[in-house]
């Protein structure tokens, strides 16, 4: 069994100032890196809401929601005005989820262990964590991808 990163989402997004931020190609978006804390919220901590707020508020039409209800963010659209994040009623969207490269941040494109060693050393173990082991939805442990394992209650 190989190694994955396991990450508290909840923790990892209350965060004081994120020192580091891992990131990855996420499929259809190719040409652009998406935050690990990006995904993982829209995909586990979103309530998924009929209507959307977060969509009708974007001024550039930025977000958008698949089939499973799951918004994802045009990063080249996105001017990073906060009204998503504003007007969401469950707080789902912190403060910095959609920091930019130039917030002097530093970025880790998690490819492999060596990069999953070295965003995991940023954090404390309750945090982020190496570890060897599959999703487990009983402990609400979920595969964001086959390297990355995140724990959050996922709204039903
Ligand atoms: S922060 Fe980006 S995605 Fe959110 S409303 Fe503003 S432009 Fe749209
Ligand atoms: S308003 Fe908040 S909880 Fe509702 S879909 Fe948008 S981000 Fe998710």
């Amino acid at each position: 069994m190989g190694k994955k990163l396991l990450i508290e989402l909840m923790k990892l997004r209350d965060y004081e100032k994120v020192p580091v931020e891992g990131v990855f190609k996420q499929q259809g978006y190719e040409h652009s890196f998406k935050t690990i804390r990006e995904l993982a919220t829209f995909q586990f901590t979103c309530r998924k809401c009929e209507k959307a707020p977060c969509v009708h508020a974007c001024p550039v039409e930025a977000l958008k929601k698949d089939e499973q209800g799951v918004i994802s963010r045009a990063m080249y659209k996105c001017i990073r005005c906060k009204s998503c994040i504003v007007i969401c009623p469950f707080g789902t969207l912190v403060d910095d989820l959609f920091a930019a490269k130039t917030s002097g941040r530093k970025f880790v494109n998690l490819t492999g262990e060596k990069d999953m060693l070295e965003f995991a050393k940023h954090f404390p173990e309750d945090v982020v964590r190496v570890v060897e082991m599959e999703e487990n939805p009983e402990q609400h442990i979920y595969e964001l991808t086959h390297q990355i394992l995140i724990r959050e209650q996922p709204w039903k």
